[in-house]
């Protein structure tokens, strides 16, 4: 079992040095934007999809640690991935974070961190933001 700390780390890693994440619109996306007004969250969520696979993921904005963390984690655990799976994940994400369902935690990277979220419920909208975003925008897709 990991502890509160490592993942707390996690989180300001991906805080601090964000993985895909980008100070303008690209080109040649998808494009999604989400807010969360109770915690002042404002992000856009960008996606190409090819052939029922996501290729690629980034996202832009501004929000607390555990929403642009989340962010950052999210774009690295959903990237190759084709529609169903990227809603199975986003489910099972879901269920982690909510109902502290710790038994799909192995299919999961860093995303493990978000387990500890189950203590503090006013984050659950910051921590799903995104990844609710990217299932949203891979759901529009025929
Ligand atoms: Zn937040």
């Amino acid at each position: 079992m990991i502890s509160q700390e490592l993942y707390r780390q996690v989180i300001m890693d991906h805080y601090k040095n964000p993985y895909n994440k980008v100070d303008n619109d690209v080109d040649g996306y998808l494009k999604r934007e989400a807010l969360n007004p109770s915690c002042g969250d404002h992000i856009t969520v960008y996606v190409k999809y090819e052939d029922d696979v996501v290729i690629d993921i980034k996202f832009k904005g501004t929000g607390c640690s555990i929403c642009c963390a989340s962010a950052s984690v999210m774009t690295n655990e959903l990237m190759n991935l084709s529609k169903s799976e990227v809603i199975a994940k986003v489910e099972k994400f879901n269920n982690i974070i909510h109902n502290a369902d710790e038994s799909n935690l192995s299919d999961f990277e860093d995303a493990q961190a978000f387990v500890g979220i189950k203590s503090f419920p006013a984050r659950f909208k910051c921590a799903y933001l995104s990844w609710d975003t990217l299932k949203k925008l891979i759901e529009e897709v025929n």
